[in-house]
């Protein structure tokens, strides 16, 4: 009956609905759940709005022209005249060209876009048919094996094959963080809300343009680098507990379709899909061992893991386990936090009985270093977490962890 609802698009729709092989009505409970659930997936996804859609001209109230002569020192790339009600009236708008846009591919069409940004003035720009050149590209490009992304928190993207890259752009966010506080205290201070401030909108426009140059590099370099034919990544949450909630939000709204509309972007041009995994736990869970553990954590950045003594910088480890988990089924993104960690303790406790020893303890010779016991699960609240069938009572050392722990834990 779900279906039905849903094939019928009725889910806010008054009126009854028959089902056509019964005959029978739909009921009030279904209906009831169909909203319910419309009205949480509209909740989860913003709605489009319109008034933020570009109109085109086209060849009948817009021309393009090439200067004739050099005109602001020669930039000026293009005229449009632009036809108006009136007959034989036209209006000449100059647009300046740069660099970027000389030397972009594409055939320039003639066609106008005509944009009416937040500040209300009206821009202009050609547009252009990247369809034959973004082709040849997909065609001349040979990529090959699987590159997995760890968002971090310190460094934009840590790689399966060991890059770190865009490093020092938290710093550089902290620095807009501090500006935007300001101002918003300030016009707080006024009684004015911090978006009547043109300032403070000009710098949140500069914290987008930042986000979308430096996403644009670390993923261009890593596409010329690696030459990836598939780019694995974690799902994207750009949340920073060192940033404000302000800035969070900014980021929120605007980091996940700077991302998003990148990767729709390289895989128009050369090919490369992009797949999202779940990164529940990818940061405590050792990619040489399995085991999982909010302790795995060296000073700072490294990653050090209490089973088995690995250590790698914490970023790449994470990426490698993003990596792997692209064939798993705990890589889907619809898994819960939960169900990941009971699949990587079940996995692990199967693969080392809780009676067996830990090995990494003479090779390594760090047994007793922190105070920590031969076995580290013995005081790894997640091994409480253990389903009974799994581990046995008697060594379910701990109470299960409420949820609110583990979100902490995780955060940490
Ligand atoms: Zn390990």
């Amino acid at each position: 009956m779900l279906y039905v609802v849903n094939r019928l698009s009725a889910w806010f729709l008054r009126g009854d609905i028959v089902m056509k092989e019964s005959g029978e009505i739909i009921p009030e409970d279904v209906r009831r759940l169909a909203r319910s659930i419309m009205r949480h997936v509209m909740g989860r996804h913003r709605r489009p709005t319109l008034s933020r859609i570009s109109m085109r001209l086209d060849h009948r109230a817009a021309r393009l022209a090439r200067p004739t002569e050099a005109t602001q020192a020669g930039r000026v790339g293009w005229w449009i005249n632009l036809s108006t009600m009136e007959p034989g009236k036209k209006i000449a708008v100059p647009l300046l060209t740069y660099d970027y846009h000389a030397e972009r591919p594409g055939r320039v069409t003639n066609g106008v876009q005509v944009n009416l940004n937040r500040e209300g003035q009206l821009t202009f720009g050609v547009v252009t048919d990247m369809g034959e050149a973004c082709a040849k590209s997909r065609a001349e490009y040979d990529g090959r094996g699987v590159l997995a992304l760890d968002f971090g928190l310190s460094t934009l993207f840590a790689t399966s094959e060991g890059q770190l890259l865009g490093q020092g752009w938290l710093k550089r966010l902290r620095r807009y963080d501090a500006l935007l506080s300001m101002i918003a205290a300030s016009q707080q201070r006024a009684g004015k809300k911090p978006r009547a401030s043109k300032r403070y909108r000009a710098l949140v426009e500069d914290v987008r343009g930042f986000l979308r140059t430096e996403v644009g590099r670390v993923l261009n370099h890593l596409v010329e680098q690696g030459r990836p034919k598939e780019l694995v990544l974690e799902r994207l949450d750009f949340r920073n507990p060192d940033l404000s909630r302000r800035l969070n939000a900014i980021l929120r709204n605007c980091g996940r379709s700077v991302i998003k509309s990148k990767l729709a972007a390289l895989e128009q041009r050369f090919g490369i899909t992009s797949t999202e995994v779940n990164p529940a736990y990818s940061s405590q869970t050792c990619n040489v061992c399995g085991y999982v553990d909010a302790r795995n954590r060296g000073s700072q950045d490294k990653f050090h893991c209490l089973w088995c003594g690995h250590t790698k910088h914490a970023d790449l480890n994470a990426a490698r386990n993003i990596g792997e988990r692209r064939a798993l089924p705990i890589g889907s993104v619809f898994q819960s936090k939960h169900a990941v960690l009971g699949h990587l303790v079940a996995t692990f406790v199967a693969r080392h009985p809780m009676s067996e020893r830990r090995p990494g303890l003479s090779r390594f010779g760090r047994s007793g270093q922190r105070g920590l016991p031969a076995d580290p699960r013995t005081t790894n609240p997640y091994f409480g977490k253990v389903p009974p069938a799994v581990v046995r009572s008697s060594e379910r050392r701990e109470a299960p962890m409420k949820s609110g722990t583990t979100q902490a834990l995780v955060a940490a």
